[in-house]
């Protein structure tokens, strides 16, 4: 397909009116060949969107109750001759069974909605497939990307998008206004050998939230076993003490904040090495490497990963006081401070660092909340730009500034304490201030006018050593142009 064929809208602004050849969208008879689930629920979509539907089956009498008293169920062939556009609801094993059709379905549009089970199961794709069967035929694939259950319950829920691929740009044009008749929004993905791609888009699962997972996956593994190390195996080897116990709780519990922690700083680091980029080459024209272009398109699911994280931790912290070893150490320090006559165990400096570490620590789970909230997509499209960037990026750093806060009240003083260097190892949460400590400082520094003012000017298409012209007011008020380093 030519780009200028690319460029065109897929739906033109043409004026139907008074024009006779011209078959208006709604009202026109649309065919449907099969009567399985997707038939039925393609059937009763267009119905309700206006068209008058005739659905072909192999055994009409059988099926007819399945489907709305307004679309006619009869057999293949009469179905394909009261229409000239035909939704084949068919799996492509049985495209064969419908050549006897050829000689009536030659000149019509066929929508190939098929799937495949594997990605790039066959050698060419379903849609090309069913082109070279019925080559007096003009194919479109389209629609495979939306379920039955979608069809039926309309386009209020999920995915609206509906991809639509043809050599013809005309019979692309006309089922693109039938998908946006019903509701969907088509996305003109070009010309045929697109079905391919198309096809396989059900099949990939989770294709964004591969590299975020793995990151998360290395980062609980990292820090599982260095927590592991330190609360479980240095107390049995240097004291002998069993402390095996602790792995499905107390290990978990503590690794999983320092994953949601640094995941959520891994948010807004691929943004303050853009700005470093930027303000390096001082041009915002130069392209991220990739590996920072890949990062910066992940921070949405890398941040839905760290709310994860946190949610799961505050859910375990919740549970702490419920397990058996809690109360056991309880009631054993009880005895032990009843024996030694102790009666004032109060420890103000504790008393206080616990309350403010649990009240920062919900106020950053509550703003985690909200940013996790509003990055779903029919949330986000409610929102402004404005709007969404001061959540994402303002409301993002507080959450990450106060979840620094709750990692400093939970440390304390114990950096400086040597006893808690077990195996020469700094504790856990020393470490995990590395990278959220580094992005503060970074967003800090950008924040001074000298910094922000370059920063802000490189965003508006300023370039380091660029001339550009200029047009000043002379002093009779004529304007004179001249030439100079915007730099300068
Ligand atoms: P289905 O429930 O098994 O229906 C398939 C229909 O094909 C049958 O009801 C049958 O209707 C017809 N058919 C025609 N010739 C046939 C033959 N020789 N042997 C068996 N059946 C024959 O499948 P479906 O779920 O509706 O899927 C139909 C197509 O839509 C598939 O290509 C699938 O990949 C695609 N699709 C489905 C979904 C979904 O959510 N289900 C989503 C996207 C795409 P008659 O007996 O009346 O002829």
């Amino acid at each position: 397909m030519s780009g200028g064929d690319m460029a065109k809208p897929l739906l033109g602004h043409r004026s139907t009116e008074g024009d006779p050849s011209v078959v208006p969208a709604a009202g026109r008879t649309i065919g449907v060949l099969g009567s399985g689930d997707f038939a039925r629920s393609l059937a009763i979509r267009l119905v309700c969107s206006g068209f008058k539907v005739v659905v072909g089956s192999r055994n009409p009498k059988r099926k007819a109750c399945l489907f709305p008293s307004a679309a006619e169920v009869t057999f293949q062939a009469e179905a394909v001759k009261k229409t000239d556009v035909i939704f084949v609801a068919v799996f492509r094993e049985h495209y064969t069974t419908l050549c006897d059709l050829a000689d009536v379905l030659a000149g019509k549009i066929l929508v190939d909605v098929s799937n495949n089970t594997e990605i790039n199961h066959h050698r060419e794709s379903n849609a090309e497939y069913l082109a070279s069967l019925f080559p007096a035929c003009t194919v479109v694939k389209g629609f495979n990307v939306v379920s039955a259950w979608t069809l039926q319950s309309g386009a209020r829920d999920g995915n609206k998008q509906v991809l639509i691929c043809s050599n013809s740009q005309e019979a692309k044009r006309t089922v693109a206004e039938i998908a946006q008749v019903m509701g969907f929004t088509p996305v003109d993905m070009g010309c045929m050998s697109s079905a391919c791609e198309i096809e396989n888009i059900p099949l990939r699962l989770l294709p964004a939230w591969k590299i975020p997972i793995f990151l998360a996956l290395g980062l609980f593994l990292c820090f599982f076993t260095y927590n592991l190390v330190r609360q479980v195996i240095h107390p049995y080897i240097r004291e002998q003490k069993n402390k095996f116990y602790k792995i499905p709780v107390e290990v978990v519990n503590t690794t999983l904040p320092c994953v949601a922690y640094v995941m959520l700083s891994l948010v807004y680091l691929p943004g303050v090495l853009a700005a470093c980029s930027q303000l390096y080459y001082g041009t915002k024209y130069r392209r991220f490497p990739d590996w920072l272009d890949q990062w910066l398109q992940h921070r949405k699911q890398i941040g839905l990963l760290s709310f994860f994280c946190a949610a799961l931790h505050a859910v375990y912290s919740l549970c702490l006081p419920m397990r058996r070893s809690h109360r056991y150490q309880l009631i054993e320090t009880a005895v032990k401070q009843a024996m030694e006559k102790k009666m004032n165990i109060w420890v103000e400096e504790e008393v206080w660092r616990m309350e403010i570490y649990i009240s920062v620590g919900i106020i950053a789970l509550g703003l985690l909340s909200l940013l996790a909230i509003t990055s779903l997509p029919s949330i986000a499209n409610s929102l402004n730009w404005r709007e969404f960037s001061f959540i994402q990026s303002t409301l993002g750093f507080i959450a990450l500034v106060i979840s620094t806060l709750h990692t400093l009240t939970y440390g304390w003083s114990r950096a400086f304490d040597e006893n808690q260097y077990k195996f020469y190892l700094p504790p856990t949460y020393t470490l995990t201030l590395l990278v959220p400590c580094t992005v503060i400082l970074a967003k800090i520094a950008f924040s001074l006018p000298c910094i922000q003012h370059r920063l802000l000017r490189i965003r508006r298409g300023w370039e380091k050593g660029r001339y550009v012209k200029f047009v000043l007011p002379s002093a009779t008020g004529e304007y004179s142009s001249g030439e100079t380093s915007s730099n300068v």
